[in-house]
């Protein structure tokens, strides 16, 4: 028989063999003996070049690589139907398979600043504290001018404010000018504007804008003001009340010490420095070498503003204090950069679930 002969039955040969394929064992035992690098029997075909007359071996060398390329294509088209197959199976079985061990879902868990937030909020509702809202776009009035910044005033430039673009009406006439709230403090003079009169006592918690962005500053972040106005309240009771809420949110052996400070709307204003919760107050990396963390802003709250929401400076007085929650949480958490806290990692999430 010719050498083409050859080739034709061994193509005979192959198809009765890949037909016969049902499993991934066969198709394995077929690709190694065909096309298999060590004894496959396409192997040595065209080494037998040599023994074909001359005439013939143009004839030969084309025929062999057409059988080539069929047993080739075949071995691949049976691997993929057979994936297809295994696929649709294995979905089968997982649906099936009563006795496999359940895979846990994952928790979810409350955000730090969350934590934090709560915790605060709870801290003062038991000094009967209630908890207040305001927008988060504000304007001019309620964000600076009422606050006691007034127009051109430097404070609000240490503000680093976003506003936002003024609408403009079909006449031309522009829409009030707005701005992304730089404080929860705002939301101290819609609480006095709003209510008849004091006693008022209340916390504000919120997101407020500025446009700073570094390690330990991001444009967003938490705020939560507080706000007491009453009859004779005096320095003495801020200092009092602030000692005790830092108490609960650190520990029972934090202290607090009040440095002098300047706010538009608090006056005499201070700052609240806490004992390092690292150290204990002996001098660490986290407070520099001091003791003390810085912790809060807060001051009594300047005659001009109360006159200004319509109440008597004469008969009440105030005290107001703000801090960041989102310090609060990254040293108690241990986070050095602020954007960790934005980031939506669900690994943060895990580590501080408790
Ligand atoms: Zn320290």
């Amino acid at each position: 028989m010719s050498a083409t002969g050859d080739l034709a039955n061994l193509q005979k040969e192959f198809e009765q063999q890949a037909s016969a394929v049902v499993g991934r064992e066969a198709w394995d035992a077929l690709r190694i003996a065909w096309v298999g690098r060590k004894q496959g029997k396409l192997k040595d075909l065209m080494a037998r070049m040599k023994d074909i007359p001359p005439e013939e071996r143009r004839d030969y060398g084309q025929a062999v690589n057409r059988l080539k390329t069929t047993v080739e294509q075949r071995i691949q088209a049976l691997d993929v139907e057979l994936e297809a197959k295994e696929k649709a199976a294995s979905r089968t079985v997982t649906a099936l398979d009563v006795t496999l061990p359940g895979r846990k879902p994952s928790l979810g868990t409350l955000h730090p600043i969350t934590l934090v937030a709560r915790q605060i909020e709870s801290i003062f509702a038991e000094l009967g504290y209630s908890v207040a809202e305001g927008p988060e776009i504000e304007d001019d009035y309620h964000n600076f001018e009422a606050l006691n910044f007034p127009p051109d005033h430097p404070a609000r430039e240490t503000q680093d404010t976003l506003f936002l673009e003024r609408a403009q009406a079909d006449d031309g006439t522009l829409g009030p000018k707005l701005l992304l709230r730089t404080h929860t403090s705002p939301v101290q003079i819609r609480t006095m504007l709003g209510r008849e009169k004091p006693p008022i006592r209340v916390i504000c918690p919120g997101r407020v804008y500025r446009n700073d962005n570094d390690l330990r500053h991001s444009p967003m972040f938490h705020q939560v003001e507080g706000l007491a106005i009453a009859e004779g309240l005096t320095f003495g009771d801020m200092k009092g009340t602030l000692d005790a809420f830092c108490k609960r949110l650190f520990s029972a052996d934090t202290d607090i010490r009040l440095r002098p400070s300047f706010f538009p709307f608090t006056e005499p204003s201070a700052e609240v420095d806490v004992t390092c919760a690292a150290c204990k107050g002996k001098g660490c990396a986290t407070c520099s070498d001091t003791g003390w963390m810085e912790i809060l802003g807060c001051g009594m709250v300047d005659p001009r503003v109360l006159e200004g929401c319509g109440i008597d400076p004469d008969r009440y007085s105030g005290y107001a204090f703000g801090l960041g929650i989102d310090r609060v949480a990254m040293n108690r958490y241990n986070i050095p950069n602020i954007r960790v806290l934005f980031e939506n990692d669900e690994r943060l999430l895990r580590q501080v679930r408790t």
